[in-house]
């Protein structure tokens, strides 16, 4: 299951910037990478610094936005990317769906992240005892049907289930296969693989421990 925390760290913490001027866009899959890294490192050791949130930088993002990641995460309250990243207004797309499904919508949104907006970092990020993985193993368990939009999430999920585990460890394994799943599937969309080719774009998966409040990368 999961690997290093964010390949971490190595990057010392950026100082953050105190205006919209000074901020230093993050402009390729690694840096951004680091940037996500470093804020989990100040979230998780409640050093947050809570960037880009002052009046000047508020006005600055008047006139445009130019994210540097993109989180598609679970709708988890537990789980907001900007505050397990410690960024601030304007730093992150953040796309949300039960367990992180993949629809129509959520392809589309991502899509305009990524190609509208030039964004070089797509991240997946399941997280550690998610309600919807749960739901969708344990309806395949009992052969309950969920309500009707519950199920269409559950169905979604229901191909990344690990039978080859039992009871909560197969709920854990679910969650990083679930991630997998659909990073695999973002990095095959024809308009992403060609910029994940060329170094522009990168697409990973990772997963939030609420123990630890750690970020790391899921292979
Ligand atoms: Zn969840």
């Amino acid at each position: 299951m999961a690997t290093g925390a964010l390949g971490l760290g190595a990057a010392p913490a950026a100082a953050s910037p105190r205006t919209e001027r000074d901020r230093v866009r993050p402009a390729t899959p690694s840096a951004a990478l680091r940037e996500l890294a470093a804020g989990n490192r100040r979230w998780r050791n409640f050093r947050q610094t809570h960037p880009h949130e002052t009046a000047a930088v508020r006005a600055a993002l008047t006139t445009g936005q130019h994210p540097f990641a993109l989180v598609l995460g679970c709708i988890d309250s537990r789980v907001p990317p900007e505050l397990v990243f410690d960024q601030g207004l304007g730093d992150l797309m953040t796309v949300r769906s039960a367990g992180e499904v993949l629809d129509e919508a959520v392809l589309g949104s991502v899509a305009f992240g990524v190609l509208e907006l030039n964004i070089p970092l797509v991240m997946v990020l399941g997280h550690q005892s998610c309600g919807a993985v749960t739901a969708a193993v344990h309806a395949e368990e009992t052969g309950e049907e969920l309500p009707a939009h519950i199920q269409y999430i559950a169905d979604r999920i229901s191909p990344a289930i690990d039978h080859s585990q039992e009871g909560e460890a197969r709920v854990d394994a679910t969650i990083d296969r679930n991630v997998a799943m659909i990073t695999g599937r973002l990095a095959r969309e024809p308009d992403l693989a060609g910029r994940i080719a060329t170094g522009k774009l990168a697409v990973v998966g990772a997963r939030y421990e609420l123990n630890s409040q750690l970020v790391h990368t899921v292979a």
